[in-house]
């Protein structure tokens, strides 16, 4: 194995577990990684601290392990079994649910990689090159480790650095499911296009959030902003809401959103979906004279850089403060961030001056996370990325 030796005292974070190790952290490369090679991390007395993917960027290494040990199938494993014995743990493979994250990258101590499961398909996802020359060994682990499992469908073609001396494909690398592309999240039933949805398909990291909406919708009219496949809408119905309106400005999102709603509620006249700008549609609201009890904001990452911190932020107040001008008395606004670069506290303060400008009271009911699925690695803080709250409006 190719060995990188880091600068003095470089080798302090590594001690503290985090998994990435950055170029300029680097004294020496002994050899000519290629890009995806594994890598032994010495520090600068030679003492062994860490195996990796090697990568070209400002992250150099994303660590596998920090004990000395053969990377083989086993390793791969070892490691795809904990997660899964984790899930079973937490509840989330039953009757009633087959949709989780079964790989969370860095959370999962797999950095590069990110798998969810919908019943019978895996959908993978490599960030890494050093995961998708992996990929094969990944999708037989899945395939022993997860009884349900009968199918791999690899996604990467957007995912893998661009530069990359790789021409990844997406397609099946185990199986190939044809039939039946839905599966149950909480008894609910939703179509997932895996492949040619956003992400793997669907948002797993919603779920929980969806569950709160859910006991909140009794007698509500609620407005789902943002809807993609019309989760929180189809768990605002079963919830009891007593109208639900979908919006969403890409109309292959609107179809699947009827659909999902179609599935679960069939002929049910309390859902309507509008293919529009949301910023557009809450402009006009008051000359629709319809106001919501409860308002869902769940928008797509404003900020994928931290070049782009300042406009995001923008964006999320001024997306809220329409929120907070547009709802009833009374009512409830779920609203989320889902931009990394985004911290919890930067989305509180863009959502408090949002508040401030409305010159509404409000008050936060729920803090709101990413799922236990979706879990952070306590090494690795930038793990947590999406946020939410729950504030209710007087
Ligand atoms: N709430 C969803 C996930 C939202 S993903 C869930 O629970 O699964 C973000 C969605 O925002 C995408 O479907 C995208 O089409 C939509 N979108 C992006 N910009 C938009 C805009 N300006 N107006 C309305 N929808 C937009």
């Amino acid at each position: 194995m190719i060995i990188i030796q880091l600068k003095p005292k470089k080798e302090e974070s590594l001690l503290r577990f985090h998994p990435w190790v950055f170029s300029g952290a680097i004294h020496k490369i002994e050899g000519k990684p290629a890009e995806g090679d594994l890598v032994e991390v010495l520090d600068v007395n030679r003492n062994f601290l860490a195996i990796g993917h090697y990568q070209i960027g400002s992250i150099a290494v994303r660590i596998v392990t920090f004990e000395k040990m053969p990377i083989n199938n086993e390793f791969w494993n070892k490691k795809i079994q904990l997660a899964y014995a984790m899930r079973v743990s937490l509840g989330l493979v039953v009757e009633t649910n087959n949709t989780y994250r079964l790989i969370h990258g860095e959370g999962d101590g797999l950095p590069g990689l990110i798998v969810d499961v919908y019943d019978q398909t895996a959908v993978m996802q490599a960030h890494s090159v050093g995961m998708h020359e992996t990929r094969e060994i990944l999708a037989k682990a899945i395939v022993d480790a997860v009884p349900n499992v009968k199918h791999v469908y690899y996604k990467s073609e957007t995912t893998l650095p661009f530069n990359a001396p790789i021409t990844p494909e997406d397609g099946y690398l185990i199986g190939n499911e044809t039939e039946k592309l839905s599966a149950l999240e909480n008894g609910l039933e939703f179509h997932v296009d895996w492949l040619r949805g956003q992400k793997t398909g669907f948002f797993v990291d919603q779920r929980e959030n969806r569950s709160l909406l859910e006991r909140y919708s009794k007698g509500k009219s609620v407005l789902n902003m943002f809807c993609y496949t019309g989760g929180f809408s189809v768990y605002a119905l079963r919830g009891g809401a007593t109208l639900v309106h979908s919006v969403d400005s890409s109309t292959k999102a609107i179809l699947l959103t009827n659909n999902n709603v179609e599935l679960n509620f069939p002929n049910d006249t309390r859902h309507k979906s509008f293919d529009e700008d949301a910023f557009k549609y809450l402009n006009n609201l008051h000359t629709n004279e319809q106001k919501y009890d409860v308002i869902i904001l769940d928008p797509p990452a404003f900020a994928k850089h931290r070049e782009a911190l300042r406009n995001a932020l923008k964006g999320y107040k001024r997306l809220n403060a329409k929120a907070f001008e547009q709802i009833k008395p009374g009512g409830i606004v779920f609203t989320f961030s889902c931009s990394q670069v985004v911290s919890k506290e930067q989305f509180r303060l863009a959502v408090f001056s949002a508040a401030a400008e409305s010159k509404r009271n409000v008050r936060i009911l729920h803090q709101l996370s990413q799922p236990a699925d979706h879990p952070i690695n306590i090494y690795h803080p930038e793990g947590e990325y999406l946020k939410g709250l729950v504030l209710w409006v007087e």
